[in-house]
């Protein structure tokens, strides 16, 4: 094997700096001496491989950190009111390769959890509930069942299709991602200001989505039914097949707080200066007719094609065309409005069909859905689900985000060698590895923005809970004659 070379399945391409290498056979075999390293020419690794999953779980994936968070404060320091079996009663699942889901598995810390992985080597890692028991040896106990379960949730770009002409499916770019950021400032914003949520992680899908952990306690211990009320709360979009015209119908004469919050510090500013121009929703023919659909006045519609049509209101040289026709309909519609009822929202609506978040609802509503783990690696990019910082997510590019093959190669610049590391170094974490490649900035914004607040909270809550027990056990009165 070349120098810095692992072995690679046949999804790995490689691509080679020198082209000689490829000329001569001995570079595919094995050598006994590693040569000095500046001599080293490395290869870069490409895609996506069960071979550089296993050089990722052994190097890369920051399993101490995952078991910090999903321990909830129950770790270290025994203290009368930690839960030493909290982990373990955390389900987590794996796919393996050849479509091979192993469910129910439980980790005891850190190693265990690392020495598994590492050992099955797993595609993805879901996070499934907490159960009453260790999931794993639930057959020997006549009740399991989940008792506690982040609140969820899931936006996926494929149901915003209807809004994009930029891309479709599973694709991405940067002109539709801002769909994404306007879906993560909306609910993160529900979540921290009317429903009073603290520790919220939100996570890069991998490859055209998001996912949100709302970890605080009381979010971990809401039952289904509260579940679903929160999800009913959010709900505006109310898309259907039978309904494509109109997707979103705003009821009353105000608009409740949370939504003209929404409305007027999010949606309106991002659908103006983001989606109507980079989607071209007023310049694209078919994006026309189904944006007017929405308007309840099919006269009206007509008048604001026409004016269109003659030349409307003209672009100025810095203007955006689709801005320049939205001014037009908006005029129109607003002057309309007085006297026709039906226009009342008609604006808002618009805004909202095009950019309030569509959340897959499923998901959320139930403690036992399974949630793909942060920091996994999405086998058709080979990105990792890096968190994003809500506060900063304007800047998150996921074209940007880093890729196994990508984080792999700069660990073989530091290390100039990838070779398989010995049987007993294979089982042990290799966390300096992880400091000296851009996954290390990811890691710190886990800690930084979630983890450290979280775990800080958690402590602060079981050392509470204890000393309410010694207070109540103290005062009881003493029952003596
Ligand atoms: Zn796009």
């Amino acid at each position: 094997m070349a120098p810095g070379a692992i072995e690679h399945g046949p999804s790995a391409k490689r691509t080679r700096h020198d082209p000689d290498i490829d000329s001569t056979p001995a570079a595919d075999m094995e050598v006994d001496e590693a040569p000095a390293k500046r001599d080293v020419v490395y290869e870069d690794f490409e895609g996506y491989s069960p071979q550089l999953m296993q050089q990722f779980y052994r190097r890369l994936f920051p399993f101490p950190e995952m078991v910090r968070w999903l321990s909830y404060g129950h770790k270290k320091n025994p203290h009368p009111m930690y839960d030493e079996n909290y982990l373990q009663r955390r389900e987590i699942s794996m796919t393996l390769d050849g479509d091979i889901f192993v469910r129910y598995q439980s980790f005891k810390n850190a190693d265990e959890m690392a020495k598994t992985i590492r050992a099955r080597n797993p595609l993805k890692i879901d996070i499934g509930a907490v159960f009453n028991v260790d999931p794993a040896k639930r057959n020997a106990y006549s009740s399991f069942g989940a008792v506690e379960r982040e609140l969820v949730f899931d936006v996926d770009m494929t149901d915003y299709d209807d809004v994009r002409t930029c891309c479709t499916g599973a694709d991405i770019c940067k002109d539709c991602w801002p769909l994404m950021t306007i879906a993560i400032k909306v609910v993160d914003h529900i979540l921290r200001e009317d429903l009073g949520y603290q520790h919220i992680l939100w996570v890069y899908s991998g490859r055209r989505g998001v996912h949100c952990w709302v970890c605080d306690e009381k979010a971990r211990k809401l039952t289904n039914e509260q579940r679903g009320a929160i999800t009913d709360y959010l709900k505006v979009y109310k898309g259907s097949e039978n309904n494509k015209e109109k997707k979103v119908s705003l009821q009353g004469s105000v608009l409740h707080p949370m939504l003209s919050r929404a409305y007027r510090e999010v949606l309106l500013p991002a659908f103006l200066d983001q989606v109507l121009p980079r989607q071209n929703l007023l310049v694209n023919e078919t994006q026309i007719d189904t944006l007017l659909a929405m308007i309840p006045d099919e006269e009206l519609a007509e008048e604001v094609k026409a004016k269109w049509r003659n030349g409307g209101r003209r672009a100025s040289a810095h203007e955006d065309e689709n801005l320049a026709r939205w001014k037009d309909l908006e005029k129109i519609v607003i002057r309309e409005k007085k006297r026709n009822i039906r226009l009342g929202h008609c604006l808002e609506e618009i805004v909202f069909a095009y950019t309030y978040p569509r959340l897959d609802l499923e998901v959320s509503k139930h403690m036992n859905h399974l949630l793909k783990a942060p920091f996994c690696v999405h086998p058709k990019t080979g990105k990792v689900c890096v968190p994003i910082d809500p506060a900063d997510c304007d800047n998150f590019d996921p074209m940007g985000v880093p890729t196994l093959a990508s984080l792999l190669n700069e660990v073989q610049r530091f290390r100039g060698d990838l070779r398989e590391p010995a049987e007993e170094a294979a089982e042990a974490a290799l966390p300096t590895d992880l400091d000296k490649t851009s996954l290390k900035e990811a890691v710190q914004l886990f800690r930084t923005t979630f983890l450290d607040d979280l775990e800080a909270d958690c402590k602060s809550d079981i050392e509470r809970a204890y000393r309410a027990k010694k207070d109540e056990l103290a005062s009881r009165p003493t029952t003596g004659w």
